[in-house]
């Protein structure tokens, strides 16, 4: 399927409101000539905002599909793309901050589905309980302040408390951090970077590389259906040990599935033919 030929002319609607057009927009209109609009008075944050005062409905990839569907509801377009972030602790290293971003490309008429994904450790995500302005000042000077924004709050956000998002001026963190300080019970304050795209270039940076990926995705088409996004869908360890031929965990298998037909290719030893024995149960217990 020739996606330019398809789509070259066509508006494309971007489901955001945290101003994503900035990095999606050019993407799509570079890759197949798509014209981006972005639906007037489009509220993504009933879909959930990461303050956590809403929740949100279903997995990533769910409600960045109802975030497309909705856009091409607003706007008549046929195409949609929606972005969709989460950060927290890394599963395997809960000290470590991750970002996640996911993008979905939505064609109604042929009902090709898309999705790109990133993952990235270059994250500020950050909430802290903070008692004196030396410890909001050193805190906003950590997370790159006031080129990222910050969600100053009375109490964690989550329990309903007053809460200021997009603070990027510092007089005012100043106003709000001497306020509050004075007003709260126990004399702290909520601190928290503010991850919406808008006011974080280090997530938009994430959200340009899910972006990349999708693109990636996209020129790769199935071998015997042809339809676009033919990609890895499982990792299968037991790469051989190097020194003993022991399996190990290191990835031995990538199997490659159609979204479209279901066609499956294996590819075997996809990052190279044995594992280094420092990954090896047996020679490395
Ligand atoms: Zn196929
Ligand atoms: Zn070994």
């Amino acid at each position: 399927m020739n996606l330019t030929e398809r789509w070259q002319g066509q508006p494309i609607a971007i489901a955001t409101m945290h101003h994503k057009e900035q990095v999606l927009g050019p993407a799509v209109e570079r890759a197949w000539g798509l014209r981006p609009i972005v639906p007037p008075d489009f509220d993504t944050d009933r879909f959930g905002t990461f303050t956590r005062d809403r929740d949100r409905p279903g997995d990533q990839r769910a409600t960045a599909r109802t975030k497309a569907l909705a856009a091409l509801e607003a706007t008549g377009a046929a195409i949609a793309l929606a972005s969709e972030g989460s950060f927290g602790p890394h599963p395997a290293l809960p000290l470590a901050a991750v970002n996640y971003e996911l993008v979905l490309l939505l064609d109604r008429t042929s009902g090709l589905e898309l999705v790109g994904e990133a993952l990235s450790w270059e994250t500020n995500y950050r909430q802290a309980t903070l008692r004196d302005w030396d410890a909001v000042d050193r805190f906003a000077q950590q997370v790159g302040f006031p080129d990222h924004g910050l969600v100053v709050s009375l109490g964690n956000p989550a329990e309903g408390q007053a809460v200021v998002k997009g603070v990027r001026d510092p007089m005012l963190l100043q106003d709000l951090a001497m306020d509050y300080l004075a007003r709260s019970p126990d004399g702290t304050l909520w601190l928290e970077t503010d991850m919406r795209a808008m006011h974080n270039p280090k997530r938009m940076q994430v959200i340009a590389q899910a972006m990349d990926n999708l693109l990636e995705k996209a020129q790769s088409a199935c071998p015997s259906c042809d339809w676009p996004g033919f990609w890895i869908t499982q990792r299968l360890p037991g790469l051989p040990c190097e020194a003993c031929g022991w399996p190990t965990a290191l990835v031995r298998v990538h199997r490659w599935t159609c979204d479209h037909c279901g066609h499956q290719r294996s590819e075997d030893f996809p990052q190279g033919q044995t594992a280094d024995p420092a990954h090896c149960p047996a020679c490395n217990p």
